[in-house]
């Protein structure tokens, strides 16, 4: 890498200390002040993104915003659109996708495009990829916000350095793997590796070079843990928190039976939205003075606390580059009614369960058509304790479950109690005739293209 681009990385994390030092009172704002602020910042990104994007003038022509406007005024975006107009959406007209394409072919680690933007993409399994870029400002701002929730954890820049293992996306396309890179300039003592790698691999580098603190996808983490809790691996993290895919319960206490702690969640997309889940552990906090988030139903109403919307709309407030206004993501999640115990002004979203996993469409009893959630899927298998992990497949012909055995279990007894498991389970759900089979496997493949993220269920009928 270049000596100069070495020197702009130290001036971005140098910046990204210092926004995170600007940024700490934020927490113990009242909600009414957090308000005023996404107000405030909400009309500088209207005025700049009808100002420098096409895209946005013309998508907001009906609106009158000579005046402060709320964002329930503005017609929602989703990614396919902004993507589909890629070059009238960025701000600046010299980024196009030729040339980000062209850029992403070549990246290895954390170089920058136009020396001064981060270019990175998103997983293609939800359908349209995203191509994403962010300023060295954005970036910062960006680090700044990483640094304040990995604090919130407890992982601070420190003497003795902190080592830091990211277990996650392979490749430097991806968000996780570029905040890693981009602030690897000595604050921690970093290691990373790839989800993808084999077990006993991962296995032997963590035993080599030991963490304090462990971000990981949560089915690896259960790997893990299951490789500690048998004896082959040998760590005692006191920090570990999961993302970017579902942690279900039974991966949750496999963890805390090997490390004795209670995994954080740690939320970021590519796309903006960062959280975690406080010291109290009961749900996740978004970043509120970064990204304001909408729960609505799957028509765009909005949805009361309490209740479980279908979609987010987000938009983010530091994102100028590629401004994000009233964005569709795709995520079941529920706002708790109260305000959280933990004193933060941000709102405490209660479950984040829909994050990768498909929703699956049956035919029921009768020929009618049953939806069914991830969860009711996942649940009759959660209790199998011979299962070492799990994968659900819908295919033409009925469900698979890809089913890992562990070592010590009856691998045919494990796939026997599996299929009841599920057959119970579908017939509780009235759609009891779906043929359920089960495949024994060493181990599930994970998919390169989506940063090496596991579906717990996947569909693979076109939509
Ligand atoms: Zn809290």
């Amino acid at each position: 890498m270049r000596a100069d681009d070495t020197i702009k990385r130290l001036t971005d994390t140098a910046r990204g200390l210092r926004a995170e030092r600007r940024g700490r009172g934020v927490e113990e704002w009242s909600r009414e002040r957090l308000e005023a602020h996404q107000r405030q910042e909400l009309q500088k990104l209207i005025r700049h993104a009808v100002a420098r994007s096409p895209f946005y003038r013309e998508h907001f022509r009906g609106v009158d915003l000579s005046r402060p406007v709320t964002l329930g005024e503005l017609p929602p975006v989703t990614k396919a659109t902004l993507m589909g107009r890629f070059e009238e959406w960025v701000t600046d007209p010299r980024l196009s996708l030729a040339l980000l394409e062209g850029h992403l072919q070549t990246l290895e680690r954390d170089e920058y495009l136009l020396d001064g933007y981060r270019a990175m993409a998103t997983g293609g399994s939800t359908g349209t990829r995203g191509l994403f870029v962010f300023s060295r400002s954005e970036w910062s701002v960006l680090l700044g916000l990483m640094f304040r929730l990995l604090k919130g954890m407890g992982v601070v820049p420190r003497l003795p350095r902190m080592r830091l293992t990211a277990i996650g996306a392979p490749s430097a396309l991806h968000m996780t793997y570029r905040l890693s890179e981009s602030v690897d300039v000595g604050v921690y003592r970093r290691t990373q590796l790839a989800a993808t790698l084999p077990l006993p691999r991962l296995v032997a580098a963590l035993n080599d070079h030991p963490p304090d603190y462990i971000n990981v996808y949560p089915s690896v983490g259960a790997l893990l843990a299951l490789e500690q809790l048998e004896g082959r691996l040998r760590i005692s993290p006191s920090i570990v928190s999961t993302s970017s895919e579902v942690c279900t319960e039974e991966m949750r206490e496999r963890m805390r039976m090997a490390w004795s702690l209670e995994p954080y969640d740690f939320y970021g997309a590519t796309d903006g939205l960062w959280g975690t889940s406080c010291a109290e552990h009961r749900g996740i906090h978004f970043a509120e003075d970064h990204t304001l988030v909408e729960v609505v139903d799957a028509a765009g109403q909005p949805v009361q606390p309490g209740e479980c919307g279908a979609k987010l709309l987000i938009t983010n407030l530091f994102m100028f580059t590629q401004p994000i206004i009233r964005y569709e993501i795709t995520d079941i999640v529920r706002i708790e009614p109260e305000p959280c115990p933990c004193g933060r002004p941000f709102r405490l979203v209660a479950a984040v369960e829909g994050r990768s996993d498909d929703i699956l469409h049956l035919v029921g009893d009768g020929g009618r058509s049953v939806t069914l959630h991830p969860l009711a899927l996942r649940s009759p298998l959660a209790r199998l304790s011979g299962a070492r992990e799990y994968q659900v497949i819908q295919r033409q012909d009925g469900l698979t479950i890809r089913l890992v055995p562990r070592e010590s279990a009856d691998a045919r007894r494990v796939a026997q109690d599996a299929r009841q498991a599920m057959s119970r389970a579908l017939a509780q759900a009235g759609a009891g005739s779906t043929p359920v089979r089960v495949e024994l496997a060493c181990s599930l493949e994970r998919d390169d293209t989506a940063g090496g993220k596991l579906k717990l269920v996947r569909s693979e009928l076109a939509r």
